[in-house]
């Protein structure tokens, strides 16, 4: 439900929300960070969405947002990300990104209340049979443990594209990898697919926020199976193996830290390709590969300017969304 008309605000103590029709509204979570923006002038409140996901009540509002123009930590750096599942992400640096406390405990119970659900009697249509209570319960369950996976995972995802797009001048990731989602329906997988495009996504509006650079390797670049040290191509890498070893020239590296290298040195080809220079790109035989298939976003800092439209901007506009969560 989404209110575009009538009284819209925070109260002052910050806990509670004004809607039309619902009134005052208790909140789960502080909304300090929208109040003390609507305080200093530098947003206004479009409308209010509320909905309700993973047995909680949300409300989100779409706020016109006047940003402070930031420019990276490190104007001339580049850092490539690889995103994975065992780990958040393992970025070009050799950090080792953890994933979020308490998701792999998360993630246990959500795989065993699946497990439990598919104990019980569901419906059955071409049986007329209704679901049995138990099995209502256990599917709510279910549907509670998955947003509390999906949640501390998106948390960390956040938190993890702020810190990059502050320091880093430029950011290289992967495109959403959608042959391999096609073929492969587990979970592990399911969950990293969505981390991608996430990752993506909050780095694309993040950079824009800082200055920065976002580069996309095409989908089909083989930054896994490529050597990070001499650029020799593996016709095969199965996921088992955690570790890169090069028959070439004898490198070792761990898997995700050298598909994160190889992501990192995507930025200079991407680099010297816009200076008109004939890049020699050593490395991906294959043709797609080449830099044709770079997909280099080049961003501005980001200038909305509040109070000049009454309409809510699209998508990908020059104003920001601010959510903030209710129950
Ligand atoms: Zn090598």
């Amino acid at each position: 439900m989404r209110f575009t008309t009538g009284t819209l605000r925070v109260e002052p103590d910050r806990k509670h929300v004004v809607l039309p029709r619902l009134g005052r509204l208790k909140l789960h979570e502080s909304a300090r960070k929208l109040a003390r923006r609507l305080e200093a002038g530098t947003a206004r409140i479009l409308s209010a969405t509320v909905r309700r996901d993973g047995g909680r009540w949300h409300v989100a509002f779409c706020v016109e947002v006047e940003r402070a123009v930031r420019t990276p930590a490190r104007p001339n750096s580049t850092v490539g990300v690889d995103v994975g599942i065992r780990h958040l992400a393992v970025l070009s640096t050799g950090a080792l990104v953890p994933n979020p406390r308490h998701l792999d405990g998360a993630a246990r119970r959500m795989r065993r209340l699946a497990r439990r659900l598919s104990r019980r009697a569901g419906p059955d249509r071409r049986a007329d049979r209704r679901a049995s209570n138990r099995w209502g319960r256990a599917q709510a369950a279910l549907g509670r443990a998955h947003s509390r996976v999906a949640n501390l995972r998106r948390d960390g995802l956040h938190k993890l594209t702020t810190r990059l797009t502050r320091e880093y001048a430029t950011v290289v990731t992967e495109d959403l990898n959608v042959a391999g989602m096609l073929r492969n329906r587990r979970l592990a997988r399911h969950i990293a697919d969505a981390g991608f495009a996430q990752l993506r996504r909050q780095l694309q509006y993040k950079s824009e926020w800082t200055g920065g650079r976002l580069v996309v390797a095409d989908r089909w670049y083989p930054s896994s199976k490529t050597c990070s040290g001499c650029g020799a191509v593996k016709a095969k890498l199965p996921l088992s193996e955690r570790t890169y070893t090069c028959t070439t020239c004898g490198l070792v590296l761990d898997r995700d830290l050298n598909a994160a290298r190889n992501l990192a040195a995507l930025a200079h080809e991407a680099t010297d390709a816009r200076s008109g220079r004939e890049s020699q790109n050593g490395r991906g035989a294959d043709r797609k590969t080449c830099l044709g298939g770079l997909v280099a976003v080049k961003r501005q800092p980001g200038t909305a300017s509040a109070g000049q439209t009454g309409t809510v901007p699209p998508q990908g506009g020059t104003s920001t969304r601010m959510l903030t969560k209710a129950s």
